[in-house]
């Protein structure tokens, strides 16, 4: 049997995929010792991670493990950052409000505050007038409506596709990782074993652990070695506005939408119950009603996005595990095969990253042990 800690003593690995996880993993892992070439078939970035409203945060992430994984991670992000002389971690803080009309959505949201409170994530609360006052002069929260508002400081944004290159370049250029643009069509190996990968193009890549962080096509991926991952395919959509002559610094979760600054004055915007309206992952004409809908619910919290149209749509796919929760392991099914899918992956990369690496070098993960992709063969 191989030691998990003797996968890193100048052993390859293969990476397929350079999302959010893919690259931040491929990089730890280079920076550990390993020969790590990661491979992806479009260009880093591409894939959900680039379509993501990367909020970091533990705000929503109960049970108290799967929370303090995602809270950890965000610190961890600041560190990969500094160390990469990256800009790509804001922490601007969140606000959340909700309308006292909506009776149960406001009771929801004063549960998740108490039970963050209770987990030692600090959530303090004001009124609608000072946070228009003090936080956000931009916003319009209608005191007539908004019994409070709950401000996290510690919670933030990511660039993602900027995170990505700055792992993958300096994995190449500190570590000596290798970069190969191509599309992952079989496994080397006999059955049972994962010893490397094809690609479309002929090219073989020989390893001593393959690990699938291919997001959304981590299932297909997966299927070529014969191995099942219990993932839905869900769509989401943001859209992204001009750059506006307002200024919002903090993620607003209102009601009516949700709103992050986006680079250049330009805001993203999003809302969950629209994502219901989407058919498939090609990206919604600004014409759209689900778009204009997203627009108008943004100009009753921001007016001053009055007359600003959408400038772009973007639509993804999550990779959501059946239970929602990351699956991250070995394949108990077949040697030399490591698996990493998980929504919320902009959050967790960064901590996923280093627990990855940690296990493969034989150290203490107990933060993973909820997470194996063997729970759901017991189920
Ligand atoms: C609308 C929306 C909003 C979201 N909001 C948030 C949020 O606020 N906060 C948060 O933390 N998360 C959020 N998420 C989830 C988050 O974006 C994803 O969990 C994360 O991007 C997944 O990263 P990944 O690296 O696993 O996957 P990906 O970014 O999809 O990367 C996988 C890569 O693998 C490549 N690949 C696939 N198959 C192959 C193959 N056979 N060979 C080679 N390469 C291959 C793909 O091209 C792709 O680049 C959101 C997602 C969506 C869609």
């Amino acid at each position: 049997m191989v030691l998990a800690s003797d996968y890193l003593k100048g052993s390859q690995i293969v990476v397929i995929g350079a999302g959010a996880v893919g690259a931040a993993l491929t990089y730890r892992l280079a920076q550990a010792g390993a020969r790590v070439t990661a491979v992806e078939r479009l260009y880093p970035g591409s894939g959900t991670t680039s379509k993501s409203f990367a909020w970091l945060n533990g705000f929503n992430k109960p049970p108290k493990h799967y929370h303090r994984l995602n809270v950890m991670s965000v610190r961890d992000h600041l560190d990969l950052a500094d160390e990469l002389d990256g800009d790509w971690v804001h922490i601007q803080g969140g606000l959340h409000w909700e309308h006292a009309a909506r009776k149960d959505s406001l009771g929801t949201l004063r549960s998740k505050v108490k039970r963050l409170r209770d987990w030692g994530f600090r959530v303090d609360e004001t009124t609608p007038e000072a946070a228009m006052r003090e936080l956000e002069p931009d916003l319009w929260i209608d005191p007539e409506k908004v019994p409070e508002v709950y401000y996290c400081p510690r919670e933030g944004t990511l660039d993602p596709v900027p995170m990505v290159h700055g792992a993958l370049r300096a994995a190449v250029v500190r570590y000596g990782a290798t970069y190969e643009n191509g599309n992952v069509v079989q496994f080397l190996g006999r059955p049972g074993e994962v010893a490397g990968v094809t690609l479309e193009d002929g090219r073989q890549i020989a390893a001593d652990l393959v690990i699938n962080a291919a997001g959304p096509q981590s299932d297909s991926v997966a299927e070529l070695a014969g191995v099942k991952i219990s993932i839905d395919h869900t769509l989401g959509f943001t859209l992204v506005t001009p750059p506006a002559p307002v200024c919002i610094k903090a993620v607003i979760h209102s009601p009516e939408v949700t709103i992050r600054p986006d680079g250049g004055g330009r805001l993203m915007l999003r809302h969950e119950e629209v994502d219901g309206h989407l058919v498939d992952d090609q990206p919604l004409p600004s014409n759209s009603p689900v778009v204009q809908e997203v627009m108008e619910r943004a100009r009753i919290v921001v007016p001053n996005l009055k007359r600003i149209p959408a400038e772009s749509i973007r639509t993804g796919v999550r990779p959501m595990p059946k239970d929602g929760k990351t699956i991250v392991g070995f394949e108990p099914e077949v040697s030399g095969l490591y698996t990493v899918v998980t929504h919320s992956g902009v959050t967790l990369s960064a901590r996923l990253a280093l627990l990855i690496t940690e296990e493969l070098t034989g150290g203490d993960v107990a933060e993973l042990e909820p997470y194996r992709p063997g729970r759901f063969a017991q189920q």
